[in-house]
């Protein structure tokens, strides 16, 4: 399950050139929510699963008392009743209209007769002492009036009537304790015609019911709760160690991806999507947005003369030192070709591309750099062409042709100097 979430993605898509390239991103807290609802889910689908179980557990337990009790009232039945001596508790049952009710023994002793429903009632008596288990029979045309059933009993036995159900189960709170109830009907055998059969009963007549209650408890099922609630925790501290690695490690990535290996400017390809953006946001905005291409004068030359390692020292001094005269936020260089960088001047009209040209020539003038075989300085200078977009028809990529073409004017024109040409709509 932890698996599943972690492929919780986004997918951020920007433009390359005219491709899309899509960076994928774990998103931490989103994660975790999903992963804490599906905890949640599992642990409320559980506890009600273990409460299903324990009602089951009293349904089963109701169904077998019943079946104990209907099974000794057989026993009874089936004998005709028992005999037992009278005494204080055992004293003849008033209901009981048969000629041989009450009987002597030859040795005087005075015994009478139990019949099913008085047995029951005696077990009842027993068992409600012992375990606060309730037996109750009970007929909607009851003998006795202890008999009469309560109003659920009541409502039980109407729906066995109509054969609706054949057992009945609620749990009651009497305010101090939950109690589970459970009635199934009784019905009339052969051996209860002896008594019954005056009040019409036929052998699978419903004559009434027995029902039985007893205390029911839920405990809280706290292993399952905090079974869950440490799956929650740890999930959640997985999802957030291992997410925030996969993210700085992605972000690593794409940080790579946008940087040159060599100048530590930013690259080709993210000078191709900044322009984009920065183009399009010009085209609405009408903010003028200048562009520069920066060449290094004699580089051939430069290399040749010092080699290609210092050739290489080069580029990453002129490129820090471009880089580090941008002083506005929106202002970025990149490496646009060998020894070739691009600025880009957001919100800048063509006087001020023409300061920042201007002061990006002093200042790598002023690195002195010896270049001794160029035919323009002692140091290493560059030539830098000028354009600015200022929101009409003009594409990006007449844009970048005004810009070139000023570079070649500022090669043309003797080198180590800015040149600018207006972009016009071609
Ligand atoms: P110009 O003044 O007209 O620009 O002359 P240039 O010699 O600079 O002109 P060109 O564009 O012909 O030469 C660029 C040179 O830059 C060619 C190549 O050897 C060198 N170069 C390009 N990339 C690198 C690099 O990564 N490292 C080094 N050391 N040299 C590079
Ligand atoms: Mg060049
Ligand atoms: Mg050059």
């Amino acid at each position: 399950m932890l698996f599943c979430v972690f492929f919780v993605y986004s997918k951020r898509c920007f433009l390359y050139g005219d491709k899309n390239i899509y960076v994928k991103k774990f998103y931490i807290s989103e994660s975790i929510i999903a992963w804490l609802t599906i905890i949640s889910i599992s642990a409320f689908w559980s506890v009600s699963q273990e409460r299903k179980n324990q009602g089951d557990i009293y349904l089963e337990d109701g169904r077998n008392l019943f079946n104990l009790i209907v099974t000794t009232r057989e026993w009874n039945a089936r004998l005709g009743g028992i005999y037992a001596p009278i005494s204080d508790k055992i004293q003849p049952n008033p209901y009981l209209d048969l000629p041989n009710r009450d009987i002597t023994t030859i040795k005087g002793e005075k015994l009478t007769l139990l019949n099913p429903a008085y047995m029951t009632r005696m077990i009842a008596e027993l068992a409600n002492e012992r375990d606060r288990v309730n037996f109750h029979i009970t007929s909607l045309k009851p003998i006795r009036p202890a008999n009469v059933p309560r109003t659920w009993e009541a409502i039980a036995l109407k729906t066995f009537e109509k054969r609706r159900e054949q057992e009945y189960s609620e749990y009651f709170d009497n305010g101090k304790t939950l109690f589970f109830r459970y009635m199934a009907p009784l019905v009339t055998q052969q051996s209860c015609l002896k008594c019954h059969e005056k009040q019409g009963y036929k052998v699978g007549d419903i004559r009434g019911g027995i029902s039985v209650s007893f205390p029911a408890t839920f405990s809280t099922p706290w292993v399952l709760i905090f079974t869950h609630i440490f799956f929650a925790i740890l999930g959640s501290v997985a999802i957030f160690t291992y997410g925030s690695k996969l993210n700085n490690t992605m972000q690593v990535l794409e940080n790579l991806s946008m940087i040159d290996g060599l100048t530590v400017i930013f690259n080709r390809r993210y000078f191709d999507e900044y322009i984009t953006r920065e183009f399009l946001d010009s085209k609405r905005s009408k903010h003028p947005l200048s562009i520069g291409i920066c060449d290094i004068d004699n580089f051939k030359l430069y290399n040749d003369t010092y080699g290609h390692p210092a050739g290489d020292e080069c580029l990453k001094a002129v490129a820090q030192t471009i880089d580090s005269a941008l002083r506005r936020p929106g202002d970025i260089v990149a490496r646009y070709g060998g020894e070739e960088f691009v600025v880009v001047l957001p919100s800048t009209p063509a006087d001020g591309a023409l300061a920042i040209g201007n002061l990006l020539c002093t200042r790598i003038e002023s690195l002195r750099l010896s270049h001794t075989s160029s035919q323009v300085s002692k140091y290493v200078t560059v030539s830098i062409g000028m354009t600015t977009y200022y929101g009409d028809d003009t594409s990006l990529k007449s844009l970048l042709n005004f810009a070139d073409q000023s570079l070649y004017k500022a090669k043309s024109n003797g080198k180590n100097r800015v040149e600018y040409i207006a972009a016009t709509v071609e």
